[in-house]
């Protein structure tokens, strides 16, 4: 049976979600910005929240756990290797870890290039992966504590999961990262048709998220950068595609 998914929005421009097992009547929140939506979320369906699993450790992804932990009794799972930067954890896990929604797994990915320590989680059966600031929608995060061949691994291996994946990212930065898409990719007409979808969903106050792994295979020009037009708009006709998506990442740190 497939999982019920929420996106939420939180904040400014953030993104928490919800998996839902209705068979199990379990409950997962990926990241928890602030937790008074959640709690909203979870009251308006009448689901109790069993699980946090958190990506990474900025703020804008962990300031709610404790309110939600306090108010839910969930458990809280984050990454080992940032455990002394996490809200106390429950469980720690690491990359090639598994977790259960109910008979639904999902794989522990490492996410590394945003921050070190950064996960994903990938649900196979389910079709879904928790990228938050690694891939994101029509682009990746900035390299804060990673290295351009770092993020660009994390990106390797995120493209290469099935196409129908649906990638739940974590903030609303996708007309941003499109107008920069745009610029270094202007033929590229899947590109342009997903800018006017992106801006007509915002004009009706909806999400951008998530986005099928195809979507963002034909239009995100970090996942392009082994591609001929985005070679050629960084001048690097014969580098190796990491050196052309350092190019990118560094040229969207400036655009
Ligand atoms: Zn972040
Ligand atoms: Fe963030």
């Amino acid at each position: 049976m497939p999982l019920d998914l929420v996106t939420i929005p939180c904040r400014s421009d953030n993104y928490a979600y919800l998996m839902h097992d209705a068979a199990s009547g379990t409950t997962i929140c990926v990241d928890v910005p602030d937790a008074a939506p959640i709690l909203d979320a979870l009251a308006a369906r009448d689901w109790a929240l069993g699980q946090i699993w958190i990506t990474h450790h900025h703020g804008d992804h962990v300031e709610g756990v404790e309110a939600l932990r306090a108010a839910t009794g969930a458990h809280v799972v984050g990454a080992a290797a940032d455990a002394h930067r996490l809200p106390p954890l429950d469980q720690a896990v690491a990359p090639g870890d598994r977790l259960a929604i109910g008979d639904q797994t999902a794989l522990v990915l490492d996410a590394s290039g945003h921050t070190l320590g950064h996960l994903a989680y990938h649900l196979p059966g389910a079709g879904l992966v928790f990228t938050a600031d690694s891939l994101m929608a029509g682009g990746c995060g900035r390299l804060f504590e990673g290295t351009p061949a770092r993020m660009w691994d994390t990106l390797t291996r995120l493209a290469a999961l099935p196409p129908d994946t649906l990638v739940c990212s974590g903030h609303e930065y996708t007309q941003s990262n499109l107008r920069f898409a745009l610029s270094v990719d202007p033929d590229n007409p899947a590109l342009r048709a997903r800018a006017d979808r992106a801006a007509a969903a915002r004009a009706r106050g909806e999400p951008t998220v998530p986005v099928p792994l195809a979507e963002e295979l034909a239009t995100n020009p970090v996942l392009r950068a082994d591609a001929a037009p985005l070679r050629a708009a960084m001048g690097l006709p014969d580098a190796p595609a990491a050196q052309v998506f350092a190019a990118l990442r560094a040229a969207k740190d400036r655009f």
